[in-house]
């Protein structure tokens, strides 16, 4: 369940490839709701200054908790989320733990942030996708959502795709070759057209192992 100001943010990325596929066969459900419908008042503002003065607005608490009070699911196992910059930084790891969910809810904030207060009542963990500051959150739910799905049941296909892909087991992924087997002048390497496995796994571990060492040390 995602809460935003702007829900129709989510259209292009709902709608195309995986992700459309992983929803219309129910393996996932992805339900966008707007903040604003649960503001009260006849304008149903949802932003206001901030005490102590400075720039820009801040989301008001109230829409925000009532909003995670009505789509909560009584009984399942759920997760409440605020996308951040002052989050935990997302990766593979997380995105494997957060699918063992049966529901997570993404809070999506704009201008300023969020009222601290709706923080501390109802959100379980924040996360960012970075070490920079976006406009909004939708993009952020969007990489979670999309990230998380791949490790739903089902949704990729083939229960195995994974074991190769990058993060996987502290590697990144070796290079992917395919038709033409030459161009630009340069050829896949002989031992992916050799058709012999073992040959072809020790160059892809190599090959993996090597790149890590020269762009993520870090991961290794
Ligand atoms: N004033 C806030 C701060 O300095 O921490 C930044 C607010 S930002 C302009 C508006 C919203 O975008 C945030 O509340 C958050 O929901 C989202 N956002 C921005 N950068 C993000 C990031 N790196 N990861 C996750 N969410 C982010």
């Amino acid at each position: 369940d995602i809460l935003s100001l702007f829900p129709e943010a989510f259209a292009s990325a709902t709608s195309v490839s995986i992700m459309k596929r992983a929803i219309e066969s129910g393996d996932v459900e992805l339900l966008l709701h707007d903040i604003r419908q649960f503001a009260d008042g006849f304008h149903r503002p949802v932003d206001d200054s901030p005490y102590g003065g400075g720039a820009g607005m801040v989301m008001k608490p109230e829409p925000i908790v009532e909003a995670v009070k009505d789509v909560e699911r009584v009984g399942s196992k759920c997760q409440t989320i605020f996308l951040s910059p002052q989050g935990e930084r997302f990766n593979a790891k997380m995105a494997r733990e957060l699918a063992e969910f049966d529901q997570l809810i993404l809070i999506c904030g704009h201008y300023e942030g969020v009222d601290q207060r709706a923080r501390d009542l109802v959100v379980d963990r924040e996360i960012s996708v970075g070490d920079y500051v976006l406009t909004g959150g939708e993009l952020p739910a969007m990489i979670i959502c999309d990230a998380v799905s791949r490790f739903v049941g089902g949704v990729l296909g083939n229960a195995d795709s994974h074991i190769d892909e990058s993060f996987e087991m502290n590697r990144l992924e070796y290079p992917q070759y395919t038709r033409p087997v030459t161009y630009g002048g340069l050829s896949v390497p002989d031992v992916l057209l050799s058709g012999h496995h073992r040959k072809i796994d020790e160059w892809r571990k190599q090959h993996s192992q090597l790149k890590t060492q020269k762009v993520r040390p870090d991961i290794l």
